[in-house]
């Protein structure tokens, strides 16, 4: 792309001067002015362009301007852009039920959200109401979204300065075998250390107090963390044995990114309640939901759900969506992305692993992986503490940079770098990333001791 640089300064005047940015102090970003994007790809004002290996927030499933997405959000604007949620729509009734067919049996219903926070706040209301019971559990190292019941649930340092918004929720050790909380030496240890443990929290905190568990199916931007196998099978038990409902936030791995429709189909395991956006649409128009277990759906029968939205299932934002099922199953995106995944990623970041000293571990699924960096692979010492920030942050910032000058845009959380590239992107494409990847990583090297 050429470069434009009387637009970029005009973008970052109205951006500096008027923009307030989330999770950010004001006056310390530079947000960079994009110009453009398609497929894998965006570009500047400047002349640079970027691969996007973070999907933007791992949303972007179907890549920049998806030719099918914008056509059908288009027609949709010409035909009606938008009507209220008490009535019936065909785009919202049509993606509804395609969303039930790829659910498991027995989740006929969805409620549409927002996005992803709204989904989870009202997937632990409609909890709260079936059983009657207020307290919600869910893990540390976890992120659910930013409004009260959902930052409260979050389990990462966005909710310390938010609390406390909801007094009703506790937080539990989840499965993490490179760094386990239980002292585990495997993963099937891990994964009974870490349901004891549950167990005992829910004993603790009373089960007769806890209306529903909620976790990430696979932790995202906490660490891509694959449950250990059993671990999933036994929540839903303990859940079971103990009245409470279960909720996967399915937010970021849903709809494609771990090579399944919702991540947990791969852990032979069903929740009671699934909530779902980003890779819904790809965040073409925000949207997000619940899909509702016909158990649970069936309460509010007769009782009103006390829940609503002015733009709960919105027209253009479902057209996106039912354009989005159209184009998983003409593409074979599950497919692919489960083929990307074990033919391509893996084999290279285990290559990487062997390579760089800097690399204690990679783990991921489909096209979602973690290369977690330490400074020492004995003591497992992180390159960067936990919640690092400024200075102590300047080794993975370097990587970052490094990523960015070779024409990446990578994701970096912590001490980690994740790979998380539209679910369309070429097979040339993908290998060039982590080529650039590769190659960054050896700053990283630099700062082994
Ligand atoms: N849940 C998970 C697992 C997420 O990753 C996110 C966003 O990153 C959310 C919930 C919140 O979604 P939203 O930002 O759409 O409210």
């Amino acid at each position: 792309p050429a470069a434009d640089l009387d637009t970029d300064a005009q973008v970052r005047a109205n951006d500096r001067g008027h923009v307030f940015h989330s999770w950010s102090a004001q006056a310390l970003i530079d947000p960079l002015p994009v110009a453009g994007g398609a497929g894998s790809t965006f570009w500047d004002y400047a002349g640079n362009s970027y691969l996007d290996f973070s999907s933007q927030l791992v949303n972007l499933n179907l890549g920049h301007q998806h030719p099918d997405l914008v056509a059908a959000i288009q027609e949709q604007a010409g035909r009606l852009a938008t009507i209220q949620p008490a009535l019936a729509n065909d785009v919202r009734g049509d993606l509804a039920r395609r969303i039930s067919e790829v659910a498991p049996e027995g989740f006929s219903k969805v409620f549409f959200t927002n996005g992803g926070a709204d989904a989870n706040e009202n997937a632990v209301r409609m909890a709260r109401l079936v059983t009657g019971k207020r307290k919600v559990l869910s893990m540390y190292r976890s992120y659910h979204g930013n409004t009260s019941t959902a930052i409260t649930l979050t389990g990462d340092p966005r909710r310390w300065a938010n609390e406390p918004a909801d007094g009703s929720v506790a937080h539990f050790f989840g499965p993490y075998a490179y760094r386990s909380a239980f002292h585990s030496s495997s993963p099937e240890q891990e994964a009974e250390r870490a349901l004891e443990h549950l167990e005992q929290t829910i004993v603790l905190e009373g089960a007769s107090t806890i209306g529903a568990i909620i976790l990430e199916t696979v932790v995202g931007t906490n660490g891509v963390l694959i449950p250990p196998p059993g671990y999933l099978p036994g929540v839903r038990a303990l859940c079971d044995k103990y009245g409470i409902v279960m909720i996967a936030d399915e937010v970021m791995v849903g709809f494609g990114r771990v090579g399944e429709w919702f991540a947990f189909q791969a852990f032979d395991v069903v929740p009671d309640l699934i909530t779902f956006a980003k890779g819904i649409n790809s965040g073409y128009v925000p949207l997000g939901g619940v899909v509702i277990s016909d158990r649970i759906a069936s309460h509010f029968d007769t009782v009103s759900f006390p829940g609503g939205l002015t733009y709960s299932g919105h027209p253009l934002a479902c057209a996106a969506g039912v354009a989005t099922f159209e184009v998983f199953q003409r593409d074979g995106i599950l497919e692919r992305v489960r083929d990307l995944g074990d033919r391509v990623v893996a084999p290279r970041l285990a290559a990487m692993a062997a390579k760089h000293p800097s690399i204690g571990e990679v783990r991921g699924m489909g096209l979602f992986w973690a290369i977690e960096l330490v400074r020492d692979r004995e003591t497992r010492e992180p390159l960067v503490p936990f919640n690092a920030a400024g200075a102590d942050a300047a080794p993975v910032a370097a990587v970052a940079a490094a990523c960015k000058k070779a024409g990446l845009w990578p994701f970096t959380h912590f001490n980690r770098v994740h790979v998380a590239p539209p679910l369309v992107i070429t097979e040339d494409e993908l290998v060039r990333g982590l080529d650039i990847i590769d190659a960054a990583l050896d700053v990283a090297d630099e700062y082994v001791s």
